[in-house]
C-alpha cells in the first residue's frame, strides 16, 4: 500500500523545533508515514510540518509553493504559530492547524497532532495552573514570583512551575482578553520582566 507522505520544513529559528520534530518524525514513521526533511517543491504532499519562520524570499517563495503542494499544512512551535522570535512580524503562519509551544512538548505535540490528523476538537481550555494543580506544586504567586501560568495555554506538564521558576507564557496565551487584565496587574509589580515576555511570547495589544 502507498504509504501517506509528510515533510518537515524547517525555517529560521532557534533549532528547538527540529529537536522535537526528529521525534514526532520518529512516532510518525511507526505509524506508517514516509517523511521527508525538506523534500522539493515538486514533491505532492499529505502533511506538511512547519518549524520557524520565513524570513528570507526563498523561505517566503516555499511557503507560498507548500499551499499548492501539501494538503494539510501545520505550524509547528512559538515562531511558526505566532511569530514569537521574528521581531518584524509577529503574526501566524497561514496553516489548517497550529502545534504552539517554545517549543512544544514531545507528549503535547503528539496528541494534538493526533486531534489535527484526525480532525478532532483541538480547542486548549485549560491554564498552566491546572498542571500545579495535578503536580500538587504549591502557587509561585505566594513567594513573590513572576508567572503567567493563569493566562497560558497547559500543556508541558507545568515544566518551569514544578521546578520553581514562574512561567514564561512559552505555550501561548490561553484567552486574550483576560490576559490584557492579568498582564496590567502584574506590570504594576514586575514591570520590566513582563515586558520582555510579552514582546517575546505573547504578541501585541495585550499590555
Ligand atoms: S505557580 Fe503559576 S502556574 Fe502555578 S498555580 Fe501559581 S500562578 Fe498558576
Ligand atoms: S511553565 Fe510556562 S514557560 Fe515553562 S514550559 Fe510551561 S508554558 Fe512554557
Amino acid at each position: 500500500m502507498k504509504k501517506s507522505k509528510a515533510a518537515l520544513i524547517l525555517l529560521t529559528g532557534c533549532g528547538g523545533c527540529a529537536i522535537l520534530l526528529s521525534e514526532l518524525a520518529e512516532k510518525l514513521e511507526q505509524g506508517g508515514w514516509e517523511v521527508k526533511v525538506m523534500p522539493p517543491l515538486y514533491v505532492r504532499l499529505d502533511l506538511a510540518i512547519v518549524a520557524g519562520y520565513a524570513k528570507t524570499r526563498v523561505q517566503k517563495t516555499l511557503l507560498s509553493k507548500l499551499k499548492d503542494t501539501a494538503d494539510k499544512t501545520i505550524a509547528f512551535g512559538a515562531c511558526a504559530s505566532r511569530g514569537a522570535y521574528n521581531l518584524q512580524d509577529k503574526a501566524p503562519m497561514e496553516a489548517e492547524a497550529y502545534i504552539d509551544g517554545c517549543p512544544p512538548t514531545i507528549n503535547y505535540a503528539e496528541n494534538l497532532l493526533e486531534k489535527i490528523l484526525n480532525n478532532k476538537n483541538q480547542t486548549e481550555n485549560q491554564s498552566v495552573c491546572l498542571e500545579c494543580a495535578a503536580n500538587q506544586n504549591l502557587c509561585l504567586l505566594k513567594d513573590g514570583l513572576t508567572c503567567l501560568g493563569p493566562i497560558t495555554k497547559a500543556g508541558c506538564n507545568g515544566l518551569c512551575t514544578k521546578n520553581h521558576k514562574g512561567c514564561l507564557g512559552c505555550m501561548g496565551v490561553l484567552n486574550r482578553s483576560k490576559a490584557g487584565k492579568y498582564l496590567r496587574l502584574m506590570g504594576k509589580k514586575h514591570g520590566p520582566r513582563i515586558r520582555k515576555q510579552k514582546e517575546i511570547y505573547l504578541g501585541e495589544g495585550l499590555l
